[in-house]
Formats: structure tokens, C-alpha cells, sequence
């Protein structure tokens, strides 16, 4: 522990107290699929300078401190915001809507970081498949931080990007400082070990930064994308969120279906996107009318689905299919769901033609069950 405790600066009982306080959690789970590792440790809040998120592992190779993938703010305007924030030239790059993954190499084997500092057995299994390590060897202190994207996704299910759970570069950081490396070096390492790279549109001067990606996020938007994350050159600016409606919409449509488990912050904050990017967008009438329709789908058609659900199935579920390559990593993903105290339920798996095995994982709902149950039993909302 005394090893723990000096990588993050503080003495033994501080180490306690972040113990006893839940500050700081186990990260994995003991098992020969994590061979090189003793103990690992995140961090479930900012503390002493340290990302949320940030892992702590003793593993084979000494004491590691990968830091968590800092927060990226949001525009809800596009000028003066970016002309604002940024000098100089600013790359345009997609955000990729999955899951945020931090990989990199302890002792012989890869190992992959979920957004809150979990080492995530199921994401783990497939970086192994999908990274050789000879970038690592290369540079062993940076982690590829990537977003884990597609269909077979057991956080972030999405169809655009393909069937099986695929990743995309978008920052190279050095694990323990957070540096990360410029847009150039970034593209010339991922071009070098044959990565793939969340797309970069364009890069151009902050201050016609504005017009590029209104006709990006517009085009982007009718292909269901996400957004885009506008970036300095130099990577020596936060970084800065913008996403299309679709994804607005797309988020809306998600948070009613299951509006027991999502907050109305999370509901609000997309509603409230809209509106600025109405009125940036200058938009007409009837493209108005569009976007409204848009929004009043996302919200009645998944509430409506929800309380059908209750009322013919009695219960809520969100339905994901995965992949495992190897049965003993589907055992310890369904530890690690069950650790992260996710109520849900599994398939038995399916063998398919490739010899991996297909497996449907169940989240039960609980919260909007509840209350959709209560309602249609004649309850009063109160
Ligand atoms: P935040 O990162 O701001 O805390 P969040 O966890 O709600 O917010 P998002 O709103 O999805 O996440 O936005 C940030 C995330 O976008 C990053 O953590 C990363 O996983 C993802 N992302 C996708 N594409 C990119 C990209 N090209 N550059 C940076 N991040 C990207
Ligand atoms: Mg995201």
C-alpha cells in the first residue's frame, strides 16, 4: 500500500481516509487474465490534481499512474466560442459516439481503461485482438486513448460504425503526465502502427473555425454522427465539444425511453442545445418545423415504447448483443457488471461461425419500470 500511497503523493493515513471515504476503489478483478497485475486502484473524483478516473496499479512492470481522460467542454454556440477559446489553427475532428478507452501495456499484456478507471475484462479481451504491441514497446509511457465504438458494445451500442466493437485513436497522452501529443504526430504514429483515427474534417484558422463546422455538423448530422471535438494544433488548449441535432435527438429519445434512470439534467441540457443551434443556424420555418419534429419524436416515441413494454412484458429491459472470443472473459465481465452493481441478465451464449460466442446481456430498468408500473396500476403522480 506504501507504493500506492507515494504514487499519488500522500502519506499512508490520507491513503486510509481515501479508503474509507470511497475516493478511491478497486479497479479490477484478481484473475490470470490480468496476469500482470498485484492491485489497481481509480480515483472516483478529482483529487490532489488527479483526473477522475486516474488508475493506480502495481503491476509487474512497478507502480503505474495512468491519469484519467480529462473532461471536454461543451459549445453550445459556435461564434464567438471558438474564435474565443482558440489561437491559431484548430483541427476538426469527429466525435465518435462510444465509449471512452484508455489502452495501454503493463508487464507483457494490454489492458483496457473504461472512462471511470475500471479495467473492463469484456473491452480488454478485444483490445488485445485488435492492437499489437509494438507501439508500445515503441513508447512504453503513452496510452492510445480511444473510442470503442459499434454494435457489440456493452456501454455505448451503436449500429453506424459496424457490428463488432471496433476502436478509433483520437488522443495519444502520456500516461502519467496527460500531455498529449500535436495533431501532426498523432496522425504520422496512427498512419505508422496502421491505427485507425477518429476523422479530422479539416484544419483551419480559429476564426473561420465556426463556418466549417456548422457545414460539417450539418452533413454529419443526416448520416446519425455525433459531432465534432475542435482541437489546437498543438494539443496545448482543452479541447471543445459541438454535436449535431441527430445526436441531441438521438440522446432525448435514449433518456425517455428509460426517463426513470436518466436525470432531468441530462434531458434539459439537450433541449437547451437545440435552441441555441436554431437560432445560430438562422434556420427557416419549415426547417424549424423539421427540427421540432425531430425532437418531438425522440421524446413521445420512446416513452410510449417504455409503457408498452411495462404493460405487455411487465418489465423494462435494454437489450445488448457481445462477443466474447473466450467463455472465461464472459465470466468475469459478468463479475465486473455485477461489481459495478448493474442489475442484469445474460443469454446463454451462441457459438457463431467464427468460434467466438454471442451472448445478449439484459439491463434491467428498474427505475422506470416502477414508476410506469405504478401509473397504469391507477396510482396518482405526485
Ligand atoms: P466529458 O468528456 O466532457 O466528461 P462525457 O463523458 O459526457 O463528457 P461526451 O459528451 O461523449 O462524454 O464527450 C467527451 C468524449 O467524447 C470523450 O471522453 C471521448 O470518449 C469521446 N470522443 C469521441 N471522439 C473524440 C475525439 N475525436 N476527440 C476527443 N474525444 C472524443
Ligand atoms: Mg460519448
Amino acid at each position: 500500500m506504501k507504493d500506492i500511497a507515494n504514487a499519488i503523493g500522500v502519506s499512508a493515513p490520507a491513503l486510509k481516509e481515501l479508503f474509507r471515504r470511497d475516493i478511491l476503489r478497486r479497479a479490477f478483478i484478481k484473475h490470470p487474465f490480468f496476469s500482470d497485475i498485484f492491485e489497481a486502484y481509480k480515483l472516483d473524483r478529482r483529487f490532489g490534481g488527479f483526473e477522475e478516473g486516474t488508475l493506480i496499479a502495481k503491476t509487474t512492470d512497478g507502480v503505474k499512474v495512468v491519469r484519467g481522460f480529462p473532461k471536454i467542454k461543451r459549445a453550445l454556440t459556435l461564434y464567438p466560442t471558438i474564435k474565443k477559446h482558440f489561437d491559431g489553427e484548430v483541427a476538426i475532428e469527429e466525435k465518435m459516439n462510444g465509449y471512452n478507452v484508455r489502452v495501454v501495456k503493463f508487464g507483457e499484456k494490454l489492458y483496457a481503461i473504461t472512462r471511470g478507471g475500471f479495467i473492463c475484462p469484456y473491452t480488454t479481451e478485444k483490445v488485445r485482438l485488435a492492437f499489437d504491441d509494438s507501439f508500445f514497446k515503441d513508447y512504453p509511457n503513452l496510452m492510445l486513448c480511444c473510442e470503442a465504438v459499434g454494435e457489440e458494445s456493452p456501454y455505448v451500442p451503436s449500429s453506424i460504425y459496424g457490428d463488432r466493437l471496433d476502436f478509433y485513436v483520437f488522443d495519444i497522452r502520456d500516461m502519467k503526465t496527460n500531455t498529449a501529443l500535436p495533431i501532426k504526430e498523432k496522425e504520422r504514429i496512427c498512419e505508422n502502427y496502421g491505427f485507425k483515427m477518429a476523422t479530422i474534417f479539416d484544419i483551419v484558422d480559429c476564426r473561420i473555425a465556426h463556418e466549417v463546422v456548422r457545414d460539417v455538423v450539418e452533413k454529419i448530422g443526416k448520416e446519425g454522427r455525433e459531432g465534432v471535438v475542435i482541437k489546437d494544433v498543438e494539443m496545448k488548449e482543452p479541447p471543445i465539444k459541438y454535436t449535431t441535432s441527430q445526436a441531441n435527438c438521438s440522446d432525448l429519445s435514449y433518456g425517455f425511453r428509460y426517463f426513470g434512470e436518466y436525470g432531468k439534467d441530462f434531458l434539459f441540457s439537450r433541449l437547451i442545445r437545440e435552441g441555441f443551434q436554431s437560432w445560430e443556424f438562422r434556420e427557416i420555418e419549415d426547417v424549424m418545423n423539421e427540427r421540432a419534429l425531430r425532437i418531438g419524436k425522440a421524446i413521445l416515441f420512446s416513452m410510449v415504447e417504455s409503457i408498452r413494454d411495462v404493460k405487455d412484458n411487465g418489465k423494462i429491459y435494454e437489450k445488448m448483443r457481445l462477443r466474447f472470443y473466450d467463455l472465461e472473459v464472459f465470466e468475469l465481465f459478468k463479475e465486473h457488471v455485477r461489481r459495478m452493481g448493474v442489475p442484469a441478465k445474460f443469454s446463454d451464449p451462441i457459438q457463431d461461425d467464427d468460434g467466438s460466442y454471442i451472448v445478449h446481456y439484459y439491463k434491467y430498468m428498474k427505475s422506470t419500470t416502477d414508476i410506469v408500473k405504478h401509473i397504469l396500476e391507477g396510482n396518482l403522480w405526485s
